[in-house]
């Protein structure tokens, strides 16, 4: 009784991917609140978040790369994990507060989810973090897990589902089974790296020096992992390195894909091991099943049939894949009682 007025007091519970490029917060019985760049905009030296504590997400990514000397604009997380807990305390701090349209002092229920590569010390920082942001109750989940369920995969059964999450700053392949991972692998490689194997490309080729943002757009724009029907060209602006001066290249999708040859290769030996750690049985229910696609990067052209190339297996892209790991952790919240024995809690938590 006094435990169901708790739960009236602090709304909804809540659940958060946490990623490098954005973070997505869900509520437990009615959907998605918040997407946004993970990014916060800060005044060099005093490290205050500008105007007034709001510049983050969609207004801090736009700062990105352009900010004068006085401002910064971080990214708290990397690979999947928190590298500066002030900034990710203040950008999940002003995130949760967008959430909350009545709550009487009483934080939500949250569960994160959280890369399968993540150490002890980083889980810590998380359930730190997340309490200093006003959180009352801390769960985590294995993104890979998250993602399966997102998806809708029968993860509960004898049967293996595979997926493989591409990020901003990594990607995580993993198999399950019976609820558990049988096998995962994360590498350091996703957008970013993508984005910057295209700077390299155009230095190298253009003698042109791109920033990322570029490099993102060209990317989004003409990127692809397998040859396409009727290829795309796109101009890019950027500097030239022997004048200082600013110019134009006109970009191949054909040279694009060939600047993400080495980022994909990676991508291709995560899944190569994880499939490599699975049982006979398991992988012979793969070929059968497939593996899914989630995470910003699985929109990358092609990426679907690169793979299944690749890899022997079928492959395909997940409905809306940037929610997924979003909408599993969601399904984990509103089955508490289901999932909870697979969910990690702070000591403070249980
Ligand atoms: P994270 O979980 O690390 O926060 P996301 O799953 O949100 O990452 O994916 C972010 C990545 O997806 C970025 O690198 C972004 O450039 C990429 N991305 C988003 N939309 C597209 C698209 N249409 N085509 C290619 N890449 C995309
Ligand atoms: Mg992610």
């Amino acid at each position: 009784m006094l435990n169901r007025l708790f739960h009236l007091l602090a709304g909804a519970d809540l659940a958060i991917d946490l990623g490098t490029a954005n973070t997505l917060i869900s509520a437990a019985g009615e959907g998605l609140l918040v997407n946004e760049p993970s990014v916060v905009a800060v005044e060099n030296g005093t490290n205050r978040v500008l105007s007034g504590g709001a510049a983050v997400g969609h207004l801090a990514k736009q700062m990105l790369g352009r900010t004068p000397d006085s401002i910064s604009a971080v990214r708290p997380l990397r690979a999947g994990v928190i590298a500066d807990f002030t900034l990710c305390e203040a950008m999940l701090r002003y995130f949760l507060n967008k959430t909350r349209r009545r709550h009487l002092g009483v934080g939500p229920r949250v569960l994160v989810a959280v890369p399968g590569s993540i150490t002890p010390v980083e889980k810590q920082a998380v359930y730190n973090t997340a309490h200093r942001a006003g959180a009352r109750q801390v769960f985590l989940v294995h993104e890979a897990r998250a993602a399966a369920i997102g998806v809708g995969l029968p993860v509960a059964e004898p049967l293996a589902s595979m997926v493989c999450d591409i990020g901003g700053g990594t990607t995580e392949a993993a198999v399950l089974s019976l609820a558990d991972i049988v096998a995962s692998q994360s590498v350091r490689t996703g957008g970013d790296s993508m984005d910057q194997a295209i700077a390299d490309y155009l230095l190298r080729h253009y003698s042109l020096s791109v920033g990322q943002a570029t490099a993102e757009r060209l990317r989004i724009d003409i990127g692809s992992a397998f040859p396409l029907d009727d290829e795309l060209v796109d101009e890019v602006r950027g500097i030239d390195r022997a004048s200082g001066l600013p110019r134009r290249a006109t970009v191949t999708s054909e040279e694009i894909r060939l600047a993400l040859a080495d980022p994909l290769e990676q991508i291709v030996d995560a899944v190569k091991a994880v499939v490599d750690r699975t049982s006979p049985d398991l992988v012979a229910d793969l070929v059968q099943q497939g593996m899914v696609l989630v995470g910003g990067g699985a929109l990358v052209r092609g990426i679907d049939r690169f793979l299944a190339e690749q890899t022997g297996l079928p492959v395909r892209v997940a409905p809306d894949p940037q929610s997924a790991v979003a909408k599993g952790a969601q399904i984990c919240l509103e089955h508490l009682a289901d999932w909870r024995g697979t969910l990690e809690a702070g000591d403070d938590d249980v």
